[in-house]
């Protein structure tokens, strides 16, 4: 569509996303459908928010009309409900493009999501998705969407059943709003209620009892007047003390968009050289769009109660998951957003509201560690990127992190706990990376660890290849990943009950010397390992390579072209390895041993053999030989 208007009516089809997506919203099974309400009161408080944004440059859009108002109006005879706003309202192209596609990304994920929910999470996903609009279609059969834009003189009606196709007409003026937009749902048989007061005054109290728009409730054909019922104050500029838990938790509701309460609350006033008002929570559950590489945070920036943008990146990419909103008091209002992005006033609210957010979160860290602990289990991952990002702020997110470990029984470890339960002489940090926290801990590399009580960092994040390998150090340890290099354990008492491991004799070093040379293609080196009590053998990366699971990672991204050789290591006590040197077996029966020590070892880390037919031929050989 070209033009603003439209002189007859059009009739188009939805985009086909827009189709799957309402046929599923039709037909999944909602428990709670009350959400449609919540989404189209949240989308008139925008609109009543756009309008007041661009009335700081054209005070004409307000006309005779400057209070923002929601108003609900019930007809029970007619089953209808209408969510009307004087807001910015929507010309008939507005309404082709907002009302026929699905804008934002992340809209395919979050529809595979919703095809394969299985628990009904999909209703606490349809606010994050910019699909809120079309929730209408859970309770309704038809919707009309009567809309004029602020300051013209044009009216348009958006109406469909949301089966396939919409039509746009032309209205008189006088059928529509002064301003802004009239939503009316034809409700469904088994959604009748939604045209009773009870019900929805109940349902805007508890869903958008903060929206910053005071919300009126109208019921046709009954003898009560109109009735306010949310004062549209901005909850974050009144007193804590004034404010209730279940007020925070409402209000974190509507702004973030999901069922869930907040983890942390963070509500303050900061004065001083700038001032402004902080309203941020962590929420209680992981979005699932939390590693979507599209996904931004959203902090809200208002500048004296006017919204202003969602977009301005107040806090780092690593405190992403965090919501809320901040209210400057010295921005000027009618700076462009882009200007904004690059203003010294808002690099000061960046820095206050990050240094803020994270020093409340040392705070429970210390006071309530389970609490804490319940926090870092959601977004600990995300934050651990921040390990990378964020140079200034390194030491302080290493105070945060937390960490299980070989020593941990499954609980959360500080870098502090792990230092002050240092054994004599270990001079780094020891950590192991994997994808799976159990598969860690059961890989042989760890086993000379633990036989000298060396506490080992399990690190199942993709983010901890990355982190690791960039220099951090802790209380002037460096970090040092097990697989990688040669350990020089033999400094480290062995624990009590531990053996010792034998020194290699002449038959065990000769095997050492003959499988070097018959496994020179596949591996830098051949040697004893201390990393090794009860396996016979493991892999592990040369010195200068990287971290088999990094190295591993980046071969799967296509970004390594020839992975480096790996070292195998034998453990010279296990008593295979002894009798390996002694066996009066030809060169070739040697060789063939080699071969599936190494495979072995390429097993036990998950990894397939290097070659799997010739693999199996040995195994065969093999087990021939040990049937003769
Ligand atoms: P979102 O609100 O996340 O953008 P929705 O599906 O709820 O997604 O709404 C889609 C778009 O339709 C909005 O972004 C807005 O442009 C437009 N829209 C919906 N309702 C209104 C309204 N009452 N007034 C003005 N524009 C609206
Ligand atoms: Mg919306």
């Amino acid at each position: 569509m070209t033009t603003d208007t439209v002189s007859a009516p059009e009739t188009h089809a939805f985009e086909a996303d827009v189709s799957k997506l309402l046929h599923m919203m039709v037909h999944s099974v909602y428990s709670d459908k009350d959400v449609f309400l919540r989404e189209l009161i949240s989308n008139a408080a925008d609109a009543c928010e756009k309008l007041r944004y661009e009335a700081i440059s054209n005070p004409a859009l307000f006309g005779d009309d400057p209070q923002p108002r929601i108003t609900l109006v019930l007809d029970k005879e007619a089953g209808t409900i209408v969510v009307e706003d004087n807001g910015i309202g929507m010309s008939a192209a507005d309404m082709g493009e907002t009302l026929g596609t699905i804008a934002r990304s992340g809209t395919k994920a979050f529809m595979d999501r919703l095809t394969a929910d299985k628990n009904g999470e999909g209703q606490q996903l349809i606010g994050q998705f910019g699909v809120g609009f079309y929730s209408a279609f859970m309770v309704a059969g038809n919707v009309d969407v009567v809309s004029r834009r602020a300051g013209t003189d044009e009216a348009a009606r958006w109406s469909s059943d949301g089966l396939g196709t919409y039509t746009i007409a032309p209205v008189d003026t006088a059928e529509a709003p002064a301003r802004g937009t009239r939503v009316t749902l034809h409700l469904l048989d088994d959604a009748k209620t939604y045209a009773e007061r009870y019900t929805v005054e109940r349902i805007v109290q508890a869903q958008s009892g903060h929206v910053p728009v005071p919300i009126f409730i109208k019921e046709l054909g009954s003898d009560e007047e109109e009735r306010q019922v949310a004062d549209g104050a901005a909850l974050w500029t009144k007193a804590k003390s004034d404010i209730s838990e279940e007020d925070y938790a409402d209000f974190y509701r509507s702004v973030a968009g999901q069922f869930d309460k907040p983890a942390l609350t963070l509500h303050y006033r900061a004065e001083g050289r700038h001032e402004y008002s902080v309203l941020t929570f962590i929420p209680e559950t992981k979005p699932f769009d939390l590693f979507d590489p599209d996904r931004k945070g959203r902090i809200k920036l208002y500048v004296r109660r006017v919204f202003i943008t969602d977009e301005a990146e107040i806090l780092p990419r690593y405190l992403r998951f965090v919501r809320g909103l901040v209210d400057s008091a010295d921005l000027p209002l009618n700076m462009s957003r882009e200007m904004i992005q690059d203003s010294p006033v808002l690099s000061a609210i960046q820095k206050g509201v990050s240094n803020r957010i994270l020093s409340e979160l040392d705070k429970i860290a210390t006071s309530d560690a389970d609490r804490y602990g319940a926090i870092w289990e959601n977004f600990g991952a995300v934050l651990k990127e921040g390990l990378y990002e964020d140079f200034e702020r390194r030491a302080q997110l290493l105070g945060l992190a937390r960490f299980k470990t070989s020593t941990s029984n499954g609980q959360w470890r500080s870098l502090k706990d792990y230092a002050a339960s240092l054994q004599d002489n270990q001079t780094a940090i020891y950590y192991a990376t994997g994808t799976d926290l159990d598969r860690i801990a059961q890989s042989p590399q760890l086993e000379g660890f633990k036989a000298r009580g060396i506490e080992v960092l399990l690190l199942p994040d993709q983010v901890d290849s990355f982190w690791t390998t960039v220099g951090v150090d802790y209380d002037g340890k460096p970090f040092k990943s097990v697989t990688q290099g040669a350990t020089d354990l033999s400094l480290i008492p062995l624990a009590e009950g531990s053996a010792a491991a034998d020194a290699p004799n002449e038959d065990v070093s000769s095997f050492i010397n003959f499988a070097k040379e018959a496994l020179a293609d596949q591996v830098s080196d051949v040697r004893v390992s201390d990393r090794l009590t009860t396996s016979a053998v493991c892999i592990v990366a040369s010195e200068s390579a990287m971290d088999l699971q990094l190295e591993r990672m980046l071969a799967a991204a296509g970004q390594v072209p020839e992975r480096a050789k790996p070292v195998l290591e034998v453990n010279a006590g296990h008593t295979l390895i002894a009798k390996l040197g002694q066996t009066g077996a030809s060169d070739e029966e040697r060789s063939d041993l080699a071969f599936l020590l190494l495979d072995e070892a390429r097993i036990a880390e998950g990894q397939p053999p290097a070659d799997p037919r010739a693999f199996a031929e040995r195994l065969e050989r093999l087990m021939a030989k040990s049937l003769n």
